[in-house]
């Protein structure tokens, strides 16, 4: 999508501090970070939000989860990590194209606020 922050970044048009790649999945460190380790990993290909996730594009939802496992380890997250996709503006999704934010290096409270 032409107008879309992530699909720029995916296209090198807005540099990013990547930390994965593949043929269908981009990871990289969130620009304000909110745990010591902050990664987003998101579909190469334009997905609104988890909303949108269905049978033609589950499998690029499932190796960004995939993807979110070998990063936790790389990253040194053995204790634990915590996932995030938030998912509609109520949820505070900021940037409309689907991605997992890979959380970790501090301990984190439930329920979240
Ligand atoms: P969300 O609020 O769940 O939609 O998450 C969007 C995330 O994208 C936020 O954590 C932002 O800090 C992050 N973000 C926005 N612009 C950039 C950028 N240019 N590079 C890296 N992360 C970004
Ligand atoms: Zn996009």
């Amino acid at each position: 999508m032409n107008d879309c922050l992530f699909c720029k970044i995916v296209k090198g048009e807005i540099p990013s501090k990547k930390v994965y790649e593949d043929d269908t999945v981009y990871a990289f460190y969130d620009i304000d970070p909110q745990a010591p380790v902050h990664v987003l990993i998101i579909p190469k290909e334009h997905i609104k939000s988890a909303a949108k996730i269905d049978s033609g594009n589950s499998a690029v939802a499932a190796h960004c989860l995939e993807v979110a496992a070998v990063l936790s380890e790389e990253l040194g997250l053995t204790d634990g990590f915590r996932i995030v996709t938030n998912t509609g503006d109520c949820a505070g999704q900021s940037v409309k194209h689907l991605h997992f934010h890979l959380l970790g290096g501090r301990d984190f409270t439930w329920p979240p606020g």
